[in-house]
């Protein structure tokens, strides 16, 4: 599939930008007019880590008239093994500032645009709206959906990119014309289960190998030529040195950007996508039972106290049989701690797993060392377990 070129033609190009662009220019499928669509072209890369540096230098050196970054994050040491945009020195300074120099040393006709800002769903489609096209180099799932809930409801393409240790992925997602990130991954992982970089690592070159699709995809749909990522997912091993890519199709039942979508709006991603804290993801580490065990648990008769850390008004909708409901605040407040019994094992409960992660660390750090809590939540022993009952 080719697709028409996503930027009008800027009107010229200067002598000074002729000399520089040169080697795009003596490209027959670029040439004076494909440059003159990259320096028209406004793109917008989501965090200046691992995949943004190489993407953003890259973007600037191509001649891409106006580079727009957020991130709110500054320079720690252990970022400078792989997000070569920022140096020694830059250690301390926000992200968006280090890269912004980077840049200008790089190409000073780019226009840069700084958003030293956490992307949230109050700001998304006010910065997005700006933007021709999105570079996603995000690191966790609740801002991947942002990003593509956003994208889709504003009719934009973007470039997608992941990395874990030695193996990357990449694709465009484009509703208009293909599947977006829903249709590939309808739900996220449930919290906890997929280590970030932070927690499993990455071969900082991977970077370099992922980021550098991303850009080559954006100049391709800048300029409309070859064939793009669309309805295709590339992955990349290192290890074994291959890049494979599978067909993705769009999904007819896509809550998003199916035939009948029910998301017409942005969500609560962090609730969607459970996130829980360093804490919370450590204490759940080695203590999490499933739906399933927890029946297998009552059925043979363990002796164990069942905590709902939800709110009433979730406790009334739908409960676990036999819990008992201590809100989430009580625990982390210390204030039911000495409601606790310390003779027998406690299991926490709550709608999906991310809150009783949370009062399980308190638990923890507070002595009950036995307690664990069940993944998944009230939803998923609906789901495993007692399909007669009601979700919300
Ligand atoms: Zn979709």
């Amino acid at each position: 599939m080719t697709l028409p070129p996503l930027v009008a033609p800027a009107p010229e190009l200067t002598v000074d930008e002729i000399r520089r662009y040169s080697r795009h220019l003596i490209i027959p499928d670029v040439g004076v007019e494909g440059q003159k669509r990259l320096k028209n072209a406004k793109v917008l890369c989501v965090g200046a880590g691992g995949l943004g540096s190489p993407a953003l230098m890259y973007l600037a050196a191509a001649g891409v008239g106006t580079l727009g970054v957020i991130d709110f994050d500054v320079v720690d040491e252990s970022n400078l093994q792989r997000q070569v945009i920022h140096g020694q020195d830059d250690i301390g300074r926000p992200k968006v500032e280090s890269a912004r120099d980077a840049v200008a040393r790089i190409n000073p006709y780019v226009n840069f645009r700084v958003h030293n800002t956490s992307l949230t769903r109050d700001n998304v489609m006010e910065i997005f709206a700006d933007y021709d096209l999105i570079v996603d180099g995000t690191d966790n799932f609740a801002t991947r959906y942002m990003v593509n809930d956003a994208c889709v409801l504003l009719g934009k393409p973007y470039v997608w990119g992941s990395i874990y240790r030695f193996d990357g992925q990449a694709s465009v997602f484009w509703a208009e014309h293909g599947p977006c990130y829903r249709c590939l991954y309808p739900e996220p992982p449930p919290p906890g289960m997929v280590p970030s970089c932070a927690e499993g690592g990455v071969l900082g070159v991977l970077c370099a190998s992922i980021g550098s699709i991303q850009v080559t995809e954006a100049i391709k749909l800048i300029t409309g030529i070859g064939e793009p990522l669309v309805g295709r997912v590339m992955i990349y091993d290192a290890l074994e040195m291959t890049y494979r890519s599978i067909k993705v199709r769009k999904d007819p039942a896509c809550p998003l950007c199916g035939e009948n979508p029910t998301i017409t709006e942005l969500i609560d991603y962090e609730e969607f996508c459970g996130v829980i804290s360093d804490e919370a993801a450590e204490a759940a580490r080695d203590s999490t039972i499933t739906a399933t065990e927890l029946k297998e648990w009552m059925d043979t008769g363990k002796d164990f106290l069942l905590v709902d850390v939800r709110e009433p008004a979730e406790y009334e909708i739908v409960r676990i049989p036999g819990s008992v409901l201590i809100p989430k605040g009580e625990i982390l407040s210390g204030e039911a701690l000495s409601r606790l019994p310390q003779d027998r094992q406690i299991v926490l409960h709550c709608k999906s797993g991310a809150r009783s992660a949370e009062a399980l660390a308190a638990l923890k750090a507070a002595g009950f060392r036995d307690a664990v809590h069940v993944q998944g939540g009230v939803l998923a022993w609906v789901n495993q377990v007692d399909p007669s009952l009601p979700t919300y």
